[in-house]
């Protein structure tokens, strides 16, 4: 809640508690030198015995990355999901050792009794396939937790979503909704997945050259949009980066991703430069370490750059990653090849709903409760509005924060219960592979634009700002001249977290605030984007 990583969604009736899902969250600018971050697990921990199984949606790092981390913590406590999800993960526990939790099958269309719950798990779109959104009966009503989805109706696998399930489900009454918010800021219908594979059709088809297509390594639909346009156009397809190898690989072998001509391997790249191969890869975002920036760079163990080639960067940038994208388009035109990217063609679209898809799920599910899940606080609010456009009463809306439970009685009445604890645990050094990336980003974000400390004090009981914030800075500044500019960062900063009427100290929001006004507005007056730490002290 408040944020889209690290999603772990906890469902307690009596003395049984069933988790639906466990990610992770890459870290952000506030986050230095941390590799990822983990729920905190704290109230799991005081109740571990109710703990009976972890129900996965689907296998995307933001709802199962943390599996590894916390199942060691909830040993035995079996963890459910479908085939897809479950052979990427199975992979993922191998690497971490994690041995002592079953790894149980549970597919659309069938029913799992824990406990008070009875799970009826349904098929949904996204960018991944065998995604699933569960109604869960319980004896206060049925709740529905629509996982990350989209209604794409040509999605990739040709499967999408399940509506004579859902509306089914709605018609027999449904007490809460609980659903993705991404993309509730978002008018319209979120474009289909086979968009991006007529886009990829109609590049592949004017050139005569070699066609590298980098994307996230656990867009499944993607990669099988890649393969499908190559094979249409007779061109053989080579994958390579470590993560993007494995997933095709498991996805491959569970009958998710079809192709017809084998592929090529990367060992064979460099002597096949004459052939019109399509490459498939890692990096979109511009990390350092990834397959596209080694090519920009000329570092790729496997791949040459040449000229005639066309890149397709399939993926829009994450916020905060723009600049190393842009660096690794750069690079690719320097050395030669053509890049086509998200703003000059439509080479990506998001797995997400946006306000017509949103409307429609809440049409079809009838909610008396509206949960907004899986956004920021922004997209929970726009999502919450949506609802209340679709009939749900205000108030029956809860925007919640990560902590807060929200309680159904067995009156058919709701409230917002008390915060329990919960916050974000950072892991440092024991993951693998391309997760140091981020890392990395970090401290060269350090090292060219240096390090801005907000620190405000603020009273605990009326969140309001003791005095003026102090802003330290390493690298940055320096120089009188530069006064003016600490002393006009901290007014926008003091102007950011003060608010009329008094409310108990949120630090987590103040923290964002000083951050978010004052990068601004130091990347506006100068340019850089120094790496800005708010410090929150309540007194
Ligand atoms: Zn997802
Ligand atoms: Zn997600």
């Amino acid at each position: 809640m408040g944020e889209i990583g690290k999603n772990l969604y906890l469902y307690e009736y009596l003395d049984t508690i069933i988790l639906v899902d466990c990610g992770l969250a890459f870290p952000d600018e506030t986050t230095l030198g941390v590799d990822i971050i983990i729920p905190d697990i704290t109230y799991l921990r005081e109740r571990k015995s109710a703990v009976k199984a972890v129900l996965i949606t689907h296998g995307h790092e933001d709802h199962v990355g943390a599996l590894p981390h916390i199942l060691p913590e909830l040993p035995g406590v079996p963890v459910y999901a479908s085939t897809l999800a479950r052979g990427l993960l199975a992979n993922k526990l191998k690497e971490f050792k994690v041995s002592a939790n079953p790894l149980l099958p549970l597919n659309a269309g069938d029913r799992l009794n824990i406990g008070p719950f009875s799970i009826e798990p349904f098929r949904i779109g996204h960018s991944i396939p065998d995604a699933m959104g569960f109604a869960i009966h319980t004896p206060v009503g049925t709740v529905v937790h629509t996982g990350d989805f989209k209604f794409d109706q040509t999605p990739a696998d040709g499967k999408g979503t399940d509506f004579a399930t859902l509306a089914r489900i709605g018609a027999d009454g449904v007490i809460a909704l609980v659903s993705d918010s991404t993309r509730a800021e978002v008018p319209g219908y979120t474009p289909s997945e086979r968009i991006v594979g007529e886009a990829f059709r109609g590049i592949m088809s004017e050139t005569q050259g070699r066609v590298i297509v980098a994307t996230f390594a656990s867009n499944i639909a993607r990669i099988q949009q890649v393969l499908d346009a190559a094979s249409e156009l007779g061109r053989q397809v080579a994958v390579v980066g470590r993560s993007m190898e494995q997933n095709v690989k498991i996805a491959r072998d569970l009958g998710y991703l079809r192709f017809k001509t084998p592929l090529v391997a990367k060992e064979e790249i460099a002597k096949r430069k004459k052939q019109p191969l399509v490459i498939a890869t890692t990096g979109a975002q511009g990390e350092p370490m990834a397959g596209l920036a080694k090519m920009a760079n000329g570092e790729h163990r496997n791949v040459e750059i040449q000229g005639g080639d066309t890149v397709i960067v399939s993926a829009s940038p994450i916020p905060g990653n723009e600049e190393a994208v842009g660096r690794t388009i750069d690079n690719l035109f320097k050395s030669g090849a053509n890049v086509i990217y998200h703003s000059i063609a439509q080479v990506h679209v998001s797995g997400h709903a946006s306000q017509e898809e949103l409307k429609l799920m809440l049409a079809l599910t009838k909610p008396k409760y509206f949960v907004p899940m899986h956004g920021e606080m922004r997209m929970q609010v726009a999502h919450g509005r949506l609802a209340t456009q679709m009939g749900v009463a205000a108030s029956s809306v809860f925007i919640i924060d990560n902590g807060t439970p929200v309680e159904f009685l067995a009156d058919g009445s709701a409230r917002r219960g008390k915060p329990v604890a919960h916050g974000s645990v950072f892991v440092d050094g024991a993951s693998v592979g391309e997760i140091s990336e981020i890392v990395l980003r970090d401290r060269r974000t350090l090292a060219d634009d240096g390090i801005v400390v907000v620190i405000a004090t603020v009273d605990a009981s009326t969140g309001r700002p003791v005095g003026r914030p102090a802003l330290v800075t390493r690298g940055f500044l320096n120089g009188d001249e530069d006064n003016k500019l600490v002393e006009a960062a901290i007014d926008i900063a003091l102007k950011a977290i003060q608010h009329k009427g008094d409310r108990a100290a949120e630090t987590g929001l103040i923290k964002a605030q000083l951050s978010e006004s004052v990068s601004r507005f130091l990347s506006r007056e100068t340019k850089r984007r120094p790496l800005v730490v708010p410090v929150v002290v309540e007194v």
